[in-house]
């Protein structure tokens, strides 16, 4: 089948929303996915103490297995924790475990706090892993864990929901991109903004993903997610929606959006 072009230098992805129930989780899993189903070498970490993506990508996240806890603890290395998904053997997974959950509480008294994730992606590691695409999927809060993922990552990508308040919080969240910018990562960007969950017969739906792209403009990918109960179920059964129902309308368009990412990915200049 269809192979996706290698970026034209390894991109690491933070997707972020202080909100919670957005998307998050359920497009860093799909993209990922659909990326690796497409011949790229996709890592996934999962820094939601939920662990709701080590969940979808198949991947044992039951307290006391290697996880990014242990990683931000500086015990262990994202190889020694990365498992290979169920979903593609070109797709690996730092789980989150529950032990994830005190570390915003524990991490507060550690040095270089909120640098720490960024100091095990090295890229000796992801040359270690071979990662063309990182993705960092982040929990519905703006603390320690999120900035961690900020600080690791040049790139943001925002998954807006096309419903009511959509872009509450977004100013507060942008607000903290520039400070992260401004003393933390100079590099970091919006790369990417997706339109999640729209539903066709509301007149709201199309007000917000117009809104969302006057505003961002190129950024927002033109592929849209459409609210569809195989998104949803897919989770239920440790899988991404591209394997539990590759024909569905919500696989084909996490498909679409992993394409657009893909061919920006190896337009974006080596700088
Ligand atoms: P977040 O990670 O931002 O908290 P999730 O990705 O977990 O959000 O999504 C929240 C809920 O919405 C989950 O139950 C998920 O299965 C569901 N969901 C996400 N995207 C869709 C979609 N396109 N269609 C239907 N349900 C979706
Ligand atoms: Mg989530």
């Amino acid at each position: 089948s269809e192979t996706l072009p290698p970026p034209a230098r390894r991109r690491i992805l933070t997707v972020a929303n202080q909100k919670g129930g957005v998307g998050k989780t359920t497009s860093t899993v799909n993209l990922a996915a659909g990326l690796a189903l497409r011949g790229l070498k996709v890592l996934v970490i999962d820094l939601d103490p939920q662990g709701n993506a080590s969940t979808a990508l198949g991947v044992d996240h039951r307290s006391g297995a290697p996880s990014v806890y242990e990683v931000l603890l500086g015990e262990i290395s994202i190889s020694d924790a990365a498992a290979v998904s169920t979903q593609s053997d070109n797709l690996v997974c730092v789980p989150a475990t529950i032990d994830l959950a005190g570390s915003e509480i524990e991490l507060v008294s550690m040095a270089s706090r909120e640098s720490r994730l960024k100091e095990a992606l090295s890229p000796e590691a992801l040359d270690q892993l071979q990662a063309d695409y990182v993705f960092i999927d982040c929990p519905p809060s703006l603390g320690l864990l999120t900035l961690n993922a900020l600080v690791a990552a040049p790139e943001v990508l925002i998954p807006i929901q096309c419903e009511y308040y959509a872009l509450e919080g977004l100013g507060q969240l942008l607000n903290n991109i520039d400070l992260v910018r401004a003393h933390l990562n100079p590099s970091l960007w919006v790369s990417t903004i997706l339109l999640t969950m729209y539903d066709g017969r509301t007149k709201l739906a199309d007000q917000v993903s117009a809104e969302v792209r006057q505003h961002f403009g190129d950024l927002v990918l033109r592929t849209v997610i459409p609210r569809s109960v195989k998104v949803s179920e897919a989770p239920g059964f440790g899988q991404t929606v591209l394997t539990y129902d590759p024909g569905s309308r919500g696989a084909m368009s996490y498909l679409d959006a992993a394409r657009e990412i893909a061919v920006k990915g190896a337009e974006l200049e080596n700088k």
